[in-house]
Parts: structure tokens; sequence; C-alpha cells
């Protein structure tokens, strides 16, 4: 059994000092994004500064050497990233994400035997669980054959975050039968779902750069190929993968959304920014025109002022509500709905704060390289994320209709 996965670990000051990493890290971020974005390139040299900071141990518990943050503080932090590049924060949230669901899913032993290497040297770990029929609802068509001492595994997971730079990935699999077939049984099928670990350098593990997306470009996720790979019984890391996932799902929900409320507080501030200086000079209609003094860019700018602090309190509240163990629901379905609402939340504010955020700035915002133009695009992945914002909806619907 794993020791219990919400508690509060950090003192205040330790809190603070994790805070001033990300926004210093965060101002490195925003330094070289912008490249990256145009390259289509992942910043290999902020996993370099990331590993130096020992930042990859944030969210690994106390015993095990890492910095002990709780959710909140980990949603936290990923927000500071995310204010400084979403792109890049993205990429590296898939870390802190899994590392959260390790604590929940993973015995004592496993992750005694993969925590002190995060905190100390660094690991960085990846959650390769989406394939291209039906991404991470399809049950995993990538097959785990037993042999001898384990597995041999052969699939394509098309959702690789940060894939390019991680030293170990996590993926599902289903445990063929003998023969190699997948079992016919759907029941059957489901309980051979299984999640493994593997090094990156595994023999027969590949990465295949298809990553060309309209946003989150920098955020690495590219395809990663097993062929024939030997995965040895020790890791297979969960018995339960669909299940454990879910019942601790809300370590992405919660940075998920944490992304998009940094991405909508960055656009929120440079909009204030340009309109604050813009003056339109001469018009028809008067000799000097300030364009903060119109009423409807006021009305625009309270608009996403709302939508950001309700994000914020959705995320604030849930991780609260978590690390004091209270008025969550105890059905797994419910709670998991319940859960993915502030993710739901930030990411569908956020494209609504950039798309205000446009057309207060005006057209010049429309133009490559404008900072709201790469934040508009960037904001488009987030309810791509599981539960997809449909999803949720159908989810909470039926829970509600019974
Ligand atoms: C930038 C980015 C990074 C990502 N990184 C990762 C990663 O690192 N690891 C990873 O595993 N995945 C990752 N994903 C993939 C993500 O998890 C999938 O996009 C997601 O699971 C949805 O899969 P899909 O887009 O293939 O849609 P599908 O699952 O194929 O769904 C297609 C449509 O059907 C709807 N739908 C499907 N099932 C249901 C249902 N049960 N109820 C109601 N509607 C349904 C969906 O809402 C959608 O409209 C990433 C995605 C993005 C955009």
């Amino acid at each position: 059994m794993s020791a219990p996965v919400h508690v509060v670990e950090m003192t205040e000051s330790e809190r603070n000092h994790a805070f001033s990493v990300c926004r210093e890290l965060a101002n490195e971020f925003r330094a070289v994004g912008p490249r990256h974005d145009a390259e289509n390139s992942f910043p290999h040299e902020m996993a370099a500064r990331l590993r130096a900071l020992r930042l990859p141990g944030l969210n690994i518990p106390k015993r095990f050497g890492g910095w002990g943050a709780d959710i909140a503080t980990t949603a936290r932090c990923v927000e500071l990233l995310a204010y400084g590049d979403p792109a890049i924060a993205l990429g590296f949230n898939m870390h802190f994400g899994v590392i959260g669901f390790f604590r929940g899913m993973w015995s004592e032993q496993h992750q005694a035997r993969f925590f002190p290497g995060v905190a100390q040297t660094g690991h960085l770990f990846d959650g390769v669980y989406s394939e291209t029929r039906a991404g991470v609802m399809g049950l995993a068509d990538t097959r785990a054959v037993p042999v001898s001492g384990g597995f041999r595994v052969s699939g394509r997971k098309s959702w690789g975050t940060l894939s390019l730079a991680t030293d170990f990935h996590t993926f599902n699999a289903t445990i063929t039968n003998p023969d190699g077939q997948l079992p016919t049984d759907h029941a059957q099928r489901a309980a051979r779902e299984v999640m493994f670990v593997c090094p990156a350098t595994a023999n027969g593990v590949r990465i295949e750069k298809t990553w060309d997306a309209l946003g989150m470009r920098a955020s690495g996720t590219e395809t990663v190929v097993f062929e024939e790979v030997f995965v040895p019984e020790a890791d297979l890391v969960s018995s339960a993968f669909r299940s454990g996932l879910f019942a601790n799902l809300e370590w992405q929900t919660l940075s998920f959304a944490s992304v998009y409320l940094g991405l909508a507080r960055r656009a929120y501030d440079e909009t204030l920014a340009i309109i604050r200086g813009k003056r339109l000079g001469a018009v028809s209609e008067a000799a000097d025109v300030k364009v903060s003094e119109q009423q409807l860019v006021q009305v625009g700018v309270g608009e996403m002022c709302v939508l950001i602090e309700s994000a914020a309190n959705c995320i604030e509240v849930a991780a609260a509500r978590l690390n004091e163990g209270r008025d969550l629901p105890e059905d797994p379905s419910r709670r998991l709905g319940w859960l993915e609402i502030p993710k739901v939340v930030s990411t569908e504010n956020a494209i609504r704060v950039v798309d205000i955020a446009m057309r207060l700035v005006g057209g010049g915002a429309f133009r490559r390289g404008h900072v709201l133009e790469k934040l508009y695009r960037d904001a488009r992945s987030g309810p791509f994320h599981p539960l997809t914002t449909d999803q949720l909806m159908q989810h909470l619907g039926r829970a509600e209709l019974g």
C-alpha cells in the first residue's frame, strides 16, 4: 500500500522558495519560448535548467528526498511557469502530473525505487497513454506479450509530451494471450491493461518526430514507438492502469488547469500593458482617443478579469478540498467529474480570454509573432486534454440523470 497522497509537507517558507524558483525559471521560458515556437523545437536547455534547479523533485514526497509539494503548491508552480511560456510549461507539467499519479498508483516499493532518482539526479518521466485510434479513452492497442521474466512490448503512442527529454517512459499496454493476440472478451481485455515503466534508452524504443501542431509547439509531444521491447516483470508498476489513473487524475486536471490559467494571466497582463499605452490620436469624432477610456474596452477587461479569477478560484477550492480531505464525492466516478470541472473552466476561459484580448488590442494581434497570436494558438489545445470538455459534460450529465 502507498502512503496518503494529499498531505501538506512544505512549510510556508519552502512554498515561497518554490514559487520564487518557478518565477525565475518562467523568465527563462519567456525568453526562449517564441524561438522554439517559431522553430517547432523542444527546449532541451530548459530541461537542463530544471534539473540544475532540482525542480523535477518538486512533488516527490520528502521521505524520498523531494521538495514534498502538495497538489495546491504544484498547481501554483505550474501556473507561474506557464505565465512565462505555456508550451514549455505544458511539457514539464507532464512530469509533475505523472509523478502525482504515481504517488497514488504505485506501491511504496516502486516509489522507493524510482523517486530518489527524480529528487537527486533529476530523472524526468512522461506518461504516454494515448494512441491514435481513440486517445487516452481507448484501451491500449499496445501489446505486452508474456515471455520468460517479463514481456515483449510493441505499440505506438502518438502523444508523448516531454518524450524527447525523459529518462523513463511510462505507458499502458494490454497483456496478450500467450499467442500474442489481444483477448477477444472485452472485460478480460480491460482487466489486462497495465502500466509499465521503461528507460528511454531501452532497446527497441524510439521517438518519431511527428509533432507539428497549431500550438504548444515547444512541448515536445512526439510519437513514442515500442518495437519488441523487453520489459522485465519488475517494471510492471500498476496492474490496474485505468482505474488507478482515473482515481488520481486530479494531478493532471488541476495542473492542466494551471497551465491555461497562467496562459490567461499572461494574455491579460500583455493586453493591459498594450491598452494602457495606446492612443488612437485624431479620428473623425475627436482630436485624440485613449483606448483605455472606451467603455467597451473597459467592459472587455472586466470580463477577462471575471474569467481568470473564476478559473483561479475553481483550482484553489478543488486543491484545498483535496488537501483538507473534505467536500468531495466518495463515488469515484462523481469524484472524477467534480475534479475535472476546474480543467474545463480554466481551459475554456483561457480561450475566451485570449479571444477578448485580441479584439481589444486590435488587428496587430493577428500578425504572426505577436504575443497574443501565440497565446491564441497555445490556448486552443486545452479542451483536448482528458477528460475533454465534451467528455466531462457527458460524464456529469449522465451521472445527474441517473
Ligand atoms: C498538446 C497535447 C499534448 C498531449 N500530451 C499527451 C501525453 O503526453 N500523453 C497522453 O497520453 N496523451 C496526450 N495528449 C492526448 C490527449 O490525452 C488526447 O488528445 C485526448 O485523450 C483525446 O484524444 P483524441 O484527441 O484522440 O480524441 P478521441 O478520444 O478520439 O475523441 C474524439 C472525439 O470523441 C469525443 N469522445 C471520445 N470519447 C468520448 C466519451 N466517452 N464521451 C463523450 N465524448 C467522447 C471526444 O470529446 C472528441 O470530440 C495530448 C494532447 C494534446 C492536445
